[in-house]
């Protein structure tokens, strides 16, 4: 699949992908979508798009929550770490860019994640599942049981088998009851036995 290379743009201009309109008519769903020539797959979003982040870094997605307002030094992270760019601002589209922005039009986050499933090569991967801190957005390290014994409680140690632990907050994590709802929420349908 290919992609234009950047070209200049305003709110007026709808920088789109013939193949891929015509495959998932995503165009509907997103105002304005611009490639320049490279795709990537981190991500940085506006703070209007707080569970959306929480759902990508689920995903396993590096993906920043961008705290301030949605200005040019907003833009200038994306560029510098090479992220894609998330926001729910319409006038953002206008703006001087050298990479991928997306507007989200949606307010559901159903209907947020399926379009952006549908207009990037992302996607639930079971292997992917559950590697970064949902908090931090850093890697989770997997660690042997013996090292969280005593953090976490006995029930949790005697059933479960792995564990990882995100090497900034030290939250540790194991496969709970509740990531069936999320595998199921993705549409994921086979068991995950990667954690
Ligand atoms: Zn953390």
């Amino acid at each position: 699949m290919s992609f234009p290379r950047k070209r200049e743009s305003s709110c007026l201009n709808m920088l789109w992908t013939p193949a891929f309109a015509g495959v998932t008519g995503f165009l509907t769903f997103y105002e304005v979508v611009r490639f320049d020539g490279v795709l990537f797959v981190k991500f940085i979003a506006d703070q209007n798009l707080g569970r959306l982040v929480k759902w990508l870094r689920i995903m396993g997605y590096d993906t920043v929550l961008y705290r301030g307002p949605a200005d040019r030094s907003f833009l200038r992270k994306a560029e510098k770490e090479g992220r894609t760019v998330l926001t729910r601002r319409r006038d953002m589209a206008g703006r001087q860019f050298a990479g991928t922005l997306i507007v989200v039009k949606h307010d559901r986050l159903e209907d947020q994640l399926a379009t952006l499933m549908e207009a990037l090569p992302i996607h639930p991967e079971p292997a992917r599942l559950f590697t970064l801190c949902l908090r931090c957005n850093r890697s989770l390290k997997e660690v042997d049981k013996e090292e969280v014994s005593g953090q976490v409680p006995a029930y949790v140690l005697e059933t479960q088998s792995r564990f990882r632990v995100c090497p900034q907050c030290r939250g540790i994590f194991w496969p709970g009851t509740h990531r069936e709802n999320i595998r199921r929420f993705l549409g994921m349908s086979s068991p995950d036995h990667s954690l």
